[in-house]
């Protein structure tokens, strides 16, 4: 989505007026970007027709930077589309806060019991209790109780045989005994809406009135996420969504449409399958990621205290004359260390995260400590011109630092794929670099 945004927007002249003929042309680039990436049709057109009146209202053909205005515009009514303000988690007065997660088969849900757990006790609420409510395949238990394990909160259930309904009065109960301050119940999803799940659903949540039921919607189904939270909304008003595998969507199209269609707010995000991997919901944010402009500012501003400017305006040279070595490497992962987690930066950098190989789910963390292993086996000469190291260096390189040779190669690999973005960076072929700087 952000690709096709970014160019409808760029099309009109950088800077230079443009006509009410350029405005239409731009709604129209949009308003096709907005169907591509499977957002509801109702609400492109409503979302299209707003931008455009906004656009026409104000002084925009008059003003210096048009493309601007329009971009703005286009970022508060896409943060508006999502809901405006963060919604927290509304935490019960009175502990235990019962949260309820529902879904399809498949959507995310105990993965997300789990980081919803780790969440919840990371935000100062002890020791989550998690129900397995799912009775229906005995995997499911297991699976909830391998999340519990990992993280090490207790796991309540009574087996397959139980009604779930019970399961969740006793969990309840024995959660307000134990002084646990969240409950947290994994329900059955099915394949398909049906009305027997959905029955099942409201009688659990009659027996424990729920303080949250959230919803997980699998991002990757598009259009079919809006039409499952409308079910479960009709038939559970439900209190809020999560929506996960946004790792694997580029589009974005869910995320856009659910809001205006069910009425209720995204909480979360899932962006991975591991149990941190949960992003509570910015509208704001979110919109500044799909038009590409990331959180350039929070990055900047990280980037400014953690950084040496000067040495920055060094290796930009060195970036251009392609004298960038691998002692630079490890001087940039060392600060990009310092600033954060790999994976926040990247997200933050626009487009970066849409480059295959360098998004977030292929980055560890301890990628990091075996990329400065093979490093420090390089000889100083080595370091300083990478395109000498052949295959039979590269063998000793491995041999030296305990890591196959396909480690260094995918490394090396690693390495020139980062020179080559870096040199393009700075050349300026990258389209949200190339606006970031003109702003
Ligand atoms: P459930 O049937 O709704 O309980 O779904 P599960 O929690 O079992 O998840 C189904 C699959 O989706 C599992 O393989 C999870 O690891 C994966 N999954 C869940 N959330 C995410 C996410 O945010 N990102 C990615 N990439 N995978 C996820
Ligand atoms: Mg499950």
């Amino acid at each position: 989505l952000s690709e096709r945004l970014q160019s409808a927007i760029s099309q009109v002249g950088k800077g230079g007026r443009i006509t009410e003929a350029d405005l239409k042309q731009m709604m129209r680039e949009i308003r096709l970007a907005l169907l591509e990436a499977d957002v509801n049709f109702k609400v492109v057109k409503t979302f299209v027709k707003r931008v455009n009146d906004r656009a026409l209202g104000s002084d925009v053909l008059e003003s210096l930077s048009p493309a601007q205005q329009v971009v703005k515009i286009v970022d508060e009514e896409l943060t508006a589309l999502m809901g405006g303000e963060h919604v927290p988690l509304n935490y019960s007065k009175q502990p235990p806060t019962i949260i309820m997660m529902v879904g399809l088969q498949g959507a995310g849900k105990t993965t997300t019991v789990g980081k919803l757990a780790n969440y919840v006790s990371n935000d100062g609420h002890k020791k989550p209790l998690l129900v397995a409510a799912d009775v229906y395949r005995p995997a499911a238990i297991d699976q909830l109780q391998t999340i519990g394990q990992q993280l090490d909160f207790e796991v309540f259930q009574l087996g397959t045989q139980a009604n779930p309904v019970d399961i969740a009065k006793q969990a309840v109960e024995q959660a307000r005994r134990n002084g646990n301050e969240v409950v947290i119940i994994d329900t059955a999803g099915r394949l398909h809406v049906n009305e027997e799940l959905m029955e099942e659903l409201r009688q659990i949540k009659q027996a424990v009135q729920p303080h949250e039921i959230l919803l997980t919607v699998d991002a990757m189904t598009g259009q079919d996420a809006v039409n499952v939270a409308q079910a479960f909304n009709d038939s559970l008003d439900i209190t809020g969504v999560v929506i996960t595998k946004l790792d694997g969507d580029t589009r974005g199209g869910a995320a856009l449409s659910i809001r205006s269609i069910t009425d209720k707010p995204i909480k979360f995000t899932g962006q991975g399958e591991k149990l941190d991997d949960l992003d509570v919901f910015y509208p704001d944010r979110m919109s500044s990621r799909i038009l590409g402009m990331g959180d350039m500012m929070t990055l900047i501003e990280k980037a400014q205290r953690d950084f040496d400017e000067t040495r920055a305006a060094e290796l930009s040279d060195k970036i251009k004359d392609a004298s960038f070595d691998f002692n630079d490497f490890v001087e940039q992962l060392d600060s990009v260390n310092k600033m954060g987690s790999i994976k926040d930066i990247i997200k933050m950098i626009p487009g970066l995260s849409n480059i295959p190989g360098l998004n977030e789910a292929d980055i560890d963390e301890k990628d990091m400590v075996r990329v400065k292993a093979i490093v420090q086996s390089m000889t100083p000469h080595e370091r300083e011109n990478p395109d000498i190291i052949s295959q039979s260096r590269r063998r000793r390189i491995a041999a030296g630092c305990g890591q196959t040779l396909a480690d260094v190669n995918r490394m090396i690999k690693q390495f020139n794929q980062t020179r080559e973005l870096m040199s393009q960076m700075s050349n300026g072929k990258s389209k949200g670099m190339r606006k970031m700087m003109n702003q």
